[in-house]
């Protein structure tokens, strides 16, 4: 059974990246029949928030990411840990270390006049018990490190990148795998640790993340083999880089997906993007389609290596495809919100009719949910203002005239329907003698305050149910 895991630390609100890879995972899952799982990994208690866990777990739901199995803490875990940090120590394969922070800048000094990369120089790896005893005496604390052979080779076939080699001397020297203890006990297990003994106790088969954890991976990979359990497959998935090519930060603006939604994006058009950051289907011109489309289709031949460059542009696109597609009543379910947010008065139950009306009127205009509290404005508003364009259309010769005979026609009807509306325009026509765009215009200028707009005789008829068309056009011309 194909298991795989989304592993986000609560450091922060659901990153975009973070939340793509859990995309890919999910994908992969669902195409082998496998399971996906939630791992959070809030072992860093200084930078870990319950809010931040809050909205990640908020976010993978939104986005329809949902797990099989958890969400597992770290933090309740870290006797494991601690248990599994001391069978490497009986083993002789890990060993406490008891040079200071001092000791340590100097060493890094060193190796900095020499023009060396910074390492550990493995220098407390064979202390004897005499040796320890004198630095414990001292009152120094040990952290636990993990030895690396300079001359191991490690193999591994990434499913994205291909063979990948490192070699021990690559990971700067025996790694620390638990921090300093303020006794004489195993101290907080670090992260290259924990995942290990999660992702073996998990049973995860697959581990697919962002290419920045290439170098743990090979770190990782060591430790598989202290434990003598069955590693992995790896699969580095490619960073999302802006559109200068760097990789996606805060700096950037909009990273987080809580971020996007209050933006107006929903939610199947951002997974369907992040969908596309980085993999193609094998019909490489389709670009809309649902999870289990993509599930269906998913492979890792067809994730780049390289870097995936976010396009706000197509982001927007795909957004608006599905806004034009999306059913009326879920469309307004998303509307309502934003119009409220506004300010605009209308009672969301009583008037849902009415509502939905003014959806399937602007539905198909929309390229974010936001959009709609401009486009809208005019069925919300008492009395509209007038744009440049929309007084001098009023000013033009026998516009007034025209106004004044629509509100007269008004008067006589007892029912206005799109049928009627063509038939008072007809009617003004011949009244007054002019041409059909005169009276268009001139009702939209008086009805909506400006030239352009949704469909006219759509949005008299919505007007006129709230009863403000007369009002409005007899406004216009005072
Ligand atoms: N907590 C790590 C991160 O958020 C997870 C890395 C992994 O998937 O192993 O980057």
């Amino acid at each position: 059974m194909i298991r795989v895991r989304i592993a986000p630390s609560p450091t922060g609100n659901l990153h975009i990246g973070t939340a793509r890879t859990a995309v890919f995972n999910w994908l992969f899952a669902r195409h082998h029949g496998g399971q996906f799982i939630l791992r959070v990994e809030d072992t860093d208690t200084e930078r870990s928030r319950p809010e931040y866990t809050q909205n990640i777990l908020d976010g993978l739901n939104w986005l329809g990411m949902h797990w099989d199995e958890g969400p597992i803490f770290q933090s309740d875990r870290i006797d494991i840990y601690k248990q599994r940090v001391q069978d490497l120590l009986d083993k002789g394969l890990a060993y406490r270390c008891y040079t200071t922070e001092a000791e340590l800048e100097e060493m890094r000094a060193a190796q900095k006049a020499r023009n060396e990369a910074p390492r550990y120089d493995n220098r407390h790896r064979n202390l004897t018990s005499e040796q320890e005893a004198a630095f414990t005496d001292e009152g120094r604390r040990p952290v636990i490190r993990f030895k690396i052979d300079d001359d191991r080779e490690i193999v591994w076939h990434d499913l994205v990148r291909g063979e990948m080699r490192w070699r021990g001397s690559d990971l700067g020297g025996d790694m620390v795998i638990a921090r300093r203890s303020e006794d004489a006990s195993i101290g907080q297990p670090l992260y290259n640790f924990a995942v290990v003994v999660d992702d073996m106790d998990m049973n995860i088969t697959h581990v697919i993340r962002g290419e920045d954890h290439i170098a743990n991976t090979a770190k990782q990979i060591l430790l598989y083999e202290a434990f003598g359990a069955a590693i992995p497959e790896f699969a580095h998935t490619p960073l999302i880089l802006n559109m200068t090519g760097q990789k996606l930060s805060k700096r950037d603006g909009v990273t987080s997906i809580s971020d996007f939604k209050k933006m107006g994006f929903v939610a199947e058009a951002i997974v369907n993007y992040m969908t596309l950051l980085g993999w193609s289907p094998p019909d490489s011109t389709q670009e809309i389609f649902t999870l289990e489309e993509a599930a269906k289709l998913f492979s890792f031949d067809r994730v780049n290596k390289a870097g995936a460059k976010f396009d706000w542009a197509k982001l927007d696109w795909i957004n608006s495809q599905y806004l034009h597609h999306m059913p009326v009543d879920k469309l307004t379910d998303l509307l309502i919100p934003y119009w409220q947010e506004a300010g605009y008065e209308f009672d969301p139950v009583g008037d849902r009719p009415w509502l939905e009306k003014i959806t399937a009127l602007v539905g198909a205009s929309l390229t974010r949910l936001p959009d709609a509290v401009d486009m809208c404005r005019l069925f919300f508003v008492k009395s509209v203002e007038f744009s440049q364009e929309a007084t001098e259309q009023l000013k033009q010769a026998g516009a007034d005239a025209v106004v004044q005979s629509i509100v007269t026609a008004l008067d006589g009807t007892t029912e206005l329907t799109a049928e009627r509306t063509q038939e008072i325009v007809k009617q003004v026509m011949k009244e007054q003698n002019v041409k059909k765009g005169l009276v268009m215009r001139s009702l939209r200028a008086a009805l909506t305050g400006d030239l352009h707009g949704p469909d006219l005789v759509e949005s008299w008829l919505i007007l006129h149910q709230k009863e403000l068309d007369k009002k409005r056009l007899q406004e216009a011309i005072a």
